[in-house]
Formats: structure tokens, sequence, C-alpha cells
């Protein structure tokens, strides 16, 4: 990269690792404009990381065994069933994924940064003004910086993206349901221990939606649980989420609250709806489901990734993983390429594909899990089998990442570029 100057406009996840690659690339000057002020590390709840994807990304260098995880192995799915406190098991899967905890996985990120990076907190840009060979970014005070590239790694409204496609071309859309997400100390788990094993992330399902709860790390050492319960509100209680401009929310309504309840108390065993139930209030959020994918990550002097590039569904478990992977790719596509164009066009070339097949994914399996659910009661292993590959449930987990990323054994691919400054 020849020593120039770049602007990553974002700094949660793809932020600090996109921050990260570029100062392996070569970059001579990285700014990281976050508009949030202080840490971020309320922003998100659980995520999972499939093992030979986190393999793979450890021995790229962007995530490793010092950050808090909890090993997870199966995956059971479990129906209502009489008086059966735990419900009936109807088939089982095999998950080997990491899980972590969103905020502390951020702050990981965060404390890795090299020391050549210049993270600036409550730093909003309010646009972007694409230049022939750089781009101009425009704070809230109207004062300008002029940047050789500039990163857009700023979610799902990104202002990068507005200024790099039409709106109409890259606008996310309200995918029809919602993801309540909740977290509870493992201690307040109802009865410790008996139905819900340490490493299961057990999938409670129902008709017209489904709840997987697993643990992660807490933020004091001690085990937390986090679920996710999808489900479609009635139409009069989401009429205002078909505008991606609303923000997902802690301010949980009263009413999607108690529909979620309803639902709970109607389709869950005993067990699964107590340790809903007895999540505390301040502990959940809503999350809608929007979903998108850029037509190109790269165009000019600007480039997008992690959720500004595509969002995925929570479904695809590829959120946060793919904005690994975007890093890890930009990356190395910018440290090997003869130029700046060059190096663009392959990353383009690379992850562009992958953010339009994690988007049909994501639509593929919200539709068999929440908007056109089968008769799981009626499911035994062999028929939950073949609906789980009938419906690409063998894509979810995310993609491995390409084969210069990902051919080299564990331990043997940290870059050149990552000196003892950067492992700070
Ligand atoms: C409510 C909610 C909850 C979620 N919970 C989970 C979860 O529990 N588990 C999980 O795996 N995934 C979760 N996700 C998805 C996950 O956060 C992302 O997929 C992942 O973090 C990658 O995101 P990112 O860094 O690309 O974007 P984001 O995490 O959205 O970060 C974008 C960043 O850009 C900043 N920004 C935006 N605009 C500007 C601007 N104009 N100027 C400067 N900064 C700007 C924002 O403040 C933000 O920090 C959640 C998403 C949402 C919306």
């Amino acid at each position: 990269m020849q020593g120039q100057r770049v602007a990553v406009v974002g700094g949660s996840i793809a932020g600090c690792a996109a921050a990260r690659a570029l100062v392996r690339a070569g970059a001579g000057e990285v700014v990281v404009f976050e508009r949030a002020r202080g840490r971020l590390q309320d922003r998100g709840v659980g995520l999972a990381i499939q093992n030979e994807r986190y393999a793979e990304l450890e021995a790229a260098g962007y995530l490793d065994a010092a950050m808090p995880w909890v090993q997870l192995t199966r995956r059971p799915w479990v129906v209502r069933s009489g008086d059966a406190r735990a419900g009936r098991g109807i088939a089982a899967l095999p998950f080997p994924y990491r899980s972590y905890n969103w905020g502390s996985l951020w702050q990981e990120l965060h404390r890795r940064l090299p020391d050549a990076v210049d993270y600036r907190s409550g730093a909003a840009v309010t646009q972007v003004l694409p230049e022939p060979d750089g781009a101009r970014i425009i704070l809230p005070d109207g004062r300008e910086e002029r940047f050789d590239l500039v990163v857009g790694a700023d979610g799902y409204r990104s202002v990068v993206r507005a200024a790099m496609l039409p709106a109409a071309a890259s606008a996310a859309r309200y995918g029809g349901y919602v993801a309540w997400r909740g977290t509870l100390s493992a201690r307040q788990l109802p009865e410790p221990g008996s139905a819900f094993a340490a490493p299961d992330a057990t999938t409670v399902v129902f008709p017209g939606g489904h709840m997987i709860a697993y643990r992660i790390p807490g933020s004091i050492g001690e085990p937390q649980v986090n679920w996710v319960f999808y489900a479609t509100p009635p139409a009069e209680a989401t009429s205002a989420l078909a505008d991606p401009v609303i923000p997902p929310s802690r301010a949980l309504t009263e009413a999607m609250t108690g529909y979620q309840h309803e639902l709970v108390e109607r389709h869950f065993p005993g067990y699964w709806r107590d340790l809903v139930l007895g999540t505390p209030k301040d502990a959940t959020l809503l999350q809608p489901i929007y979903d998108m994918a850029a037509p190109h990550y790269a165009r000019g002097r600007l480039v997008l990734l992690g959720d500004a590039a595509a969002i995925a569904r929570p479904h695809t478990g590829s959120g946060a993983l793919k904005a690994l992977q975007d890093a890890t790719v930009l990356g190395r596509a910018l440290g090997a390429a003869g130029s700046l164009a060059e190096g663009l066009a392959a990353y383009d070339a690379e992850r562009a594909p992958v953010g339009r097949a994690i988007l049909e994914l994501g639509r593929s399996l919200g539709r068999a899990h929440v908007q056109q659910t089968p008769d799981w009661a009626a499911m035994d292993q062999r028929a939950f089998d073949g609906w789980w590959h009938a419906n690409g449930g063998s894509g979810v987990g995310g993609r491995p990442l390409g084969p210069s990323d990902a051919a080299a054994p564990a331990g043997t691919r940290r870059p050149a570029a990552l000196d003892a400054t950067e492992q700070a």
C-alpha cells in the first residue's frame, strides 16, 4: 500500500479487524472514525464461530485463544410434549462452535489494535465524497479530511455505501420477522444443569419460530446464557420496522415483550419457558431481521466490509465471522497487489459473491425456520436431516476462507508484518 493514508468509518468488529489488516498491508496511517462515544460492549449479546472457521482466523492472526470463549459441541432440537419439563428431543446435530460474548470479543479486538492506528471515539462521519485518487470525509462540524482510501465498516446504514452505490441497489430490507435476544447468568438457570448441558446449543421449535440457547463467556468470568428467539409479530406491532432507519433497540415495547411471552406460554416446555421468563428485562433486546448484499464491495477508492457490505441473518451464524473474514481477505489482497486498484478488485471479486450467497442462505433459513415451519413434532432424526439439508443447513456457520488464507496449517500464516507493536 506504499504508506497510504486510510480512513476506516466504524470501529466495531469489522472496523477493528480492518484497521489491523490495513496496517499489516502497509498503510502509512490508519484513522478509525467511530460515532459512538465510549465502549461498544453493550451492542450485541452472543455469537458462535465454527471451530474450523476459528482455526482459519487464528492462523491468519485475527483471533486468538486468549479471547474468552466457551466450547459448544451439540445442538439438540426440542418440542413441547405434554408435561415433560425439558420437552422432547426430535433430533440433534453436531455443533462444533466456540461461543463468544459480543462485547468481550469487541474489547479484545479493540485492545489488540496496532499502535499505529488512530482510533477516534465520538467521531461521526456525515458524508463521504469520492475523488479520482482518494476521498474526502465530512465531519459533523463541517471539517473535511482527505484520504487515499476510505473503508466502510459502518454497519447496516453505511455512509460509505451511500457514497458508493445507488440507494436502491443496496437498501437493507426488513425480512418480515424479528429476533428477541436475552442473556441471564448461568446461576439464574432453572434447576441448574438438569435439562441444559453446558456444551449444548439447544433449539426449542414451535409453529412459526424457534429459539436457540447456549452459554457464552460472562463479563466477570461467570458464564452467561444467551438466547435468540425468532417469530413473526403481528403486523400492527411491526409496521415501523419495514423502514430500516429504525434502529434495533434495547427499549422493547410492552406489546412486543407481551407477544413473545404469549408464544412462550403456549409453545414452550416448562424448563425453557422459565428460562425465558426468568431473564431480566434490562437484559433483552429486539433485533428486527434485515438483510442486504451490496453488488460491489469496492469502487474507486471506497471499499466495504462487514455489515456495511452485506447483512447476514443471524441463522447463518456468520455476522461477526463474515466481518473478520472480509478484513482478512482485504488485508491479504492489498498486501499482495501491485497497486491499490488491483488489490481492491481482487477483494471485490472474492468477497462480493460470498455476501450474496449468505443473503440467499439467510432467506432460505428464515423461511424454513420461521416463516414456513414444518410439522416439527412429527419429525424424527431422519426426517429432520432431510429438512435441514434441503433448506441450506450445511451452509450454516459460514464458508471457508479462500485458499491462500486457509491452506496453511494453523500458526504458520502470521504475516511478517505482525510485529511486536501489533501484538500489544
Ligand atoms: C441490535 C443488534 C444486535 C446484534 N447482536 C448480535 C449478537 O448478539 N451476535 C452476533 O453475532 N451478531 C449480532 N449482531 C450483528 C453483528 O453486530 C454484526 O454482524 C457484526 O458486529 C459485524 O458488524 P460490523 O462491525 O460490520 O457493523 P456494526 O457492528 O454494526 O458496527 C458499525 C459501527 O459503525 C459505527 N458507525 C455507523 N455509522 C457511522 C458513521 N457515520 N460515522 C462513524 N461511525 C459510524 C457504529 O457506531 C458501529 O460501531 C447484532 C446486530 C444488531 C443490529
